[in-house]
């Protein structure tokens, strides 16, 4: 199928990639543009890398968990180089398998740096030193976003870090303070306690993950507190700095916190600058694109996806936006379609229990006034739970009193991230709390928490 649009992608991460296969499936001329790897920040430097440490920072603490499975205990010793040619070995493969794949549906790839120079214009700034102006007929602007630190810090890469210079890991310090509990802030919180560091996190409000279920981020607090986590709560960093052996965080409220390291996790700015958007009319707010539903900007052939238009920052988000924007470039969807529905997005917190979650949350049903049914199962009722020496953690399922349609869930505890997706599915297809009720599924399972909850 040959369809003669010629669409230009700007960025080669999640969104960027999907957008660029889908629309090549569809008969759509693609070059994409991509100044470091593609796969993006997401392979690069987020996404990937963290979630490898993490993976490493697991398998110790499995070693110390040994006796309860009739073992005896092991004190594992990280071995930097090797983890550092691991998180290299597992970037490498996902962008070359992703180039790959590109290329072979005839996607053409440019390394280097694009702007726009007109509405259907964009030039770029090759890294072999050549310059191209590529014609489109559609472009997508797909460029991701960059850490946010306030104006009182100059991060040195050494002992002041964004999150993005903790890879690769040179050092492992030995204390580390974590400005920042949202998502990125906890999972860094995880991940350093895992290597055995002392850390000390800075929650500006009174609770771990502001906006999740106080429930759930009570275990979360609860297992920092017993790994020796210190919390400030109530406590925002207003200056840092060096000391001889390392930093000093200065809070708000007069308490300081000194350690080795610090990392600021205090969320992401948007990378439009440079990019011509003002010169060809596409509108930012603050720095961000403004989609509507098909993903188009005030520009009807300017799209943004990912980070970069400002919805939920998930990988999985910005791929699903990609195939939405190649959809609509060859004239929107064709038979059944459901449009991309934010709020029924399943995401996961990769800490220890894991936490994952989807569709309406229970304070949220109770701030709104909404009638809501909620069935809440621990795992510790399942065989599989004390088989793997794990009890931690439960499934919780929110559904309409009325209609019996699951309307959200949130899982703690081992494997929540994979479990979540029965809970996701039955979200989006709206399906009854009996569909996953009457499901058959595997004994011993964790899963069998889910039906449990369903009855
Ligand atoms: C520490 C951390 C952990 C995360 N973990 C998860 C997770 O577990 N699960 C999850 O779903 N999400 C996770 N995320 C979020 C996820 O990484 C992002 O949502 C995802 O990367 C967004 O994809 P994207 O396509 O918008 O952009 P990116 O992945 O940011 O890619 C954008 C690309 O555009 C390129 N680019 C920028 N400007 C230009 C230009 N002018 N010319 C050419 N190329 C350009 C960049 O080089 C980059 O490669 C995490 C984020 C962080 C910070």
């Amino acid at each position: 199928m040959n369809t003669n649009k010629r669409l230009v992608i700007i960025g080669g991460g999640p969104a960027g990639h999907a957008a660029a296969t889908s629309a090549a499936r569809r008969g759509v001329d693609v070059t994409m543009v991509e100044r470091d790897i593609v796969g993006g920040a997401a392979h690069l430097l987020d996404c990937v890398p963290s979630k490898t440490m993490i993976a490493t920072g697991a398998a110790m603490s499995f070693t110390n968990q040994l006796s309860g499975m009739g073992l005896e205990d092991r004190d594992a010793e990280v071995d930097v180089t090797a983890l550092t040619s691991r998180i290299e070995d597992i970037k490498n493969r996902l962008s070359n398998d992703v180039s790959d794949m590109l290329v072979s549906q005839g996607v053409k790839i440019i390394k280097g740096s694009a702007r726009l120079t007109g509405p259907h214009t964009v030039h770029v700034d090759a890294h072999d030193g050549s310059t191209h102006t590529l014609e489109a007929d559609d472009i997508l602007i797909c460029t991701g976003t960059r850490p946010r630190v306030p104006d009182f810090v100059v991060p040195d890469g050494e002992h002041i870090l964004t999150t993005r210079d903790c890879y690769p890991p040179r050092v492992f310090p030995e204390s580390i303070t974590v400005i920042g509990s949202g998502v990125t802030g906890v999972e860094f919180v995880h991940m350093f306690a895992s290597f055995g560091a002392k850390v000390t996190l800075l929650v500006s409000r009174q609770q771990v993950l502001p906006g999740k279920d106080p429930e759930v981020a009570a275990v979360l607090e609860e297992d920092f507190l017993q790994r020796g986590v210190r919390l400030f709560k109530g406590a925002r960093a207003i200056g840092i700095e060096r000391t001889a052996t390392g930093v000093k965080v200065i809070c708000d409220d007069g308490r300081v916190s000194e350690t080795t390291h610090a990392v600021f996790a205090i969320g992401s700015i948007p990378n439009t600058e440079g990019l011509g958007l003002e010169d060809v009319g596409v509108v930012t707010d603050g720095g961000y694109i403004p989609i509507n539903r098909h993903c188009q900007s005030n520009i009807e052939h300017i799209y943004a996806a990912g980070d970069v238009s400002g919805k939920l920052p998930l990988s999985s988000v910005a791929s699903m936006q990609g195939r939405k924007v190649a959809e609509q470039v060859v004239g929107g969807p064709k038979g059944p379609h459901r449009h991309l529905d934010y709020d029924k997005a399943a995401s996961a917190i990769f800490t220890e229990p894991e936490i994952a979650d989807v569709g309406l949350a229970e304070a949220e049903a109770f701030a709104s006034g909404r009638k809501i049914r909620v069935t809440k199962v621990p795992f510790s009722t399942t065989a599989k739970a004390l088989i793997n020496n794990d009890s931690r953690g439960f499934v919780k399922i929110i559904s309409d009193p009325a209609t019996g349609v699951v309307l959200g869930g949130s899982i703690v505890g081992r494997h929540a991230a994979e479990l979540i997706s029965v809970i996701a599915l039955a979200v989006t297809a709206n399906l009854k709390v009996t569909d996953i009720g009457d499901a058959l599924l595997v004994h011993p399972a964790l899963a069998e928490a889910l039906t449990d909850a369903a009855e």
